[in-house]
């Protein structure tokens, strides 16, 4: 029988498990489906890449807060968005293999893409997980999993209001878990039923909506170039008519071009009023803005941006991924830009003898403190860096026996290869300027 080709996604698949970028969840019990755990790099890419984005959106716009809201909010609050109406997908099953799809993802709504069968009229299929609060398993104790962090801010923005002195326009900001339960799941991480989303919300002045929706285009375009995604390799998507979802006036997503197409990575949208109308009406309470300098009262519109976490792992991952073929052999690369890279520097002693490794040691206990660094003294050095380039880390320090003379270290770096010498008191600022670069 012919051998498959392996695909990048294959590749990557294979490395992250290999190296604890990520792994399937409940392996030992035969997997979840499309639920996936996050392994000692993955864990410290994750939160880069959280801390990147809050740093960009928060940390540097006086004008945005964070927010840390509930993963179970009062069901009401789903009745009010829509979501308990609307937040539905069209399932179709086909009548032979009996596997399921999404309707509006299929070329063909006619035809199983799988076996070539019939396939059933679309049911609308909602995609909120359920469960109970408290001891009573009754419909009047259903809760939701949110299935968006969105929601989370628009019921606080009076709390948020209230304790600060933000004035419109203004930010909240928030990181956290979202599930949906997906009918179908696909590509590694791409689109699993637990997932982080990375949300900000930006209340404005109705009317100047239109124009903070395009500068917030510009700006998270701006961003993922910023994170050292492939210019070329980002666009705009704009939804037509029929895909505008159901609180939208104008939506744009950004798109990256994965192995398996163009896909979104981030949405931006204009939801006018909606959420906050409807929240007003629905809890009776006043949600209204003073706004002091036009001296009128009005609900405020809202633009959101609204990033996945794991989608954007995803993205960085492929974007960063190449195989070099070199004289003797192949070199795997991740190309992770420094402030993201799990580990920022690999420190190794070029030989295990002559004192060598003290130093090394010392160099890696003292930069320890401050950021994420990795000791290696196993194997010819050629093979240490080798490991370190497949993991993306962006440089290697390494004791030689020049450094003993003039306590100076070679420094490698993982994209050009190319060694400099830097004086071992310097390394600390060296890597704070790589890094710290939002
Ligand atoms: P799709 O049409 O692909 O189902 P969506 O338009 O419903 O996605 P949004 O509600 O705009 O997605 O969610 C915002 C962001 O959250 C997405 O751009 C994506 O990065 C992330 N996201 C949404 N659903 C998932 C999922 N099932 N798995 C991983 N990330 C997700």
């Amino acid at each position: 029988m012919a051998k498959k080709t392996e695909t990048l996604l294959d590749k990557l698949v294979s490395l992250c498990k290999r190296r604890g970028y990520i792994y399937p969840s409940s392996e030992i019990y035969g997997g979840l489906a499309s639920i996936y755990d996050y392994g000692p790099l993955g864990a410290e890419l994750k939160k880069n890449i959280k801390n990147f984005w809050w740093k960009w959106m928060v940390q540097l716009h006086e004008e945005i807060v964070g927010l840390d809201s509930s993963i179970l909010m009062a069901p009401r609050i789903w009745e009010a968005s829509g979501h308990v109406e609307s937040f539905t997908d069209p399932l179709v099953d086909c009548k032979k293999c009996k596997q399921r799809f999404r309707e509006d993802l299929l070329e063909d709504s006619d035809t199983c893409p799988n076996c070539g069968g019939e396939l059933t009229d679309p049911r609308q299929f909602n995609l909120m997980f359920k469960t109970f609060m408290g001891p009573l398993e009754d419909s009047a104790h259903v809760v939701y999993l949110r299935p968006e962090t969105a929601q989370g801010i628009y019921v606080n923005y009076i709390n948020v209001l209230n304790s600060s002195r933000l004035k419109i326009p203004f930010g909240i900001a928030q990181i956290g878990k979202a599930f949906r339960n997906e009918i179908t799941t696909e590509n590694f991480i791409f689109r699993t039923r637990e997932f982080e989303q990375m949300e900000m919300q930006f209340f404005v002045k109705p009317g100047t909506d239109s124009d903070w929706f395009e500068t917030w285009k510009q700006n998270r375009i701006d961003y993922y170039k910023k994170l050292g995604v492939r210019g070329d390799k980002v666009r705009f998507h704009q939804h037509g008519e029929n895909e505008l979802a159901h609180y939208a006036k104008e939506a744009f997503d950004i798109e990256y071009e994965f192995p398996f197409g163009w896909k979104e990575l981030e949405g931006i949208h204009n939801r006018t009023d909606f959420d906050l109308k409807r929240h007003q009406e629905y809890s009776g309470r006043d949600l209204s803005y003073f706004d002091d300098v036009s001296r009128e009262r009005y609900i405020p519109y809202i633009v959101e941006t609204s990033a996945g976490v794991d989608r954007t792992l995803l993205t960085v991952l492929v974007d960063a991924y190449e195989e070099q073929e070199l004289e003797k052999d192949t070199r795997t690369v991740l190309h992770l830009s420094p402030p993201i890279a799990p580990i920022k520097a690999g420190i190794f002693p070029l030989v295990k003898k002559e004192g060598m490794p003290d130093v090394a040691k010392k160099i890696y206990n003292d930069l320890r403190p401050y950021y994420n660094v990795f000791y290696d003294e196993g194997g010819a050095v050629g093979r240490r860096y080798r490991r370190q380039d497949e993991v993306g880390t962006p440089f290697c320090i390494t004791v030689d026996t020049e450094t003993l003379e003039k306590e100076t270290v070679t420094i490698r770096d993982r994209d050009s290869m190319q060694q400099e010498r830097v004086k071992i008191d310097q390394l600390r600022k060296f890597l704070f300027d790589k890094v710290e670069t939002v």
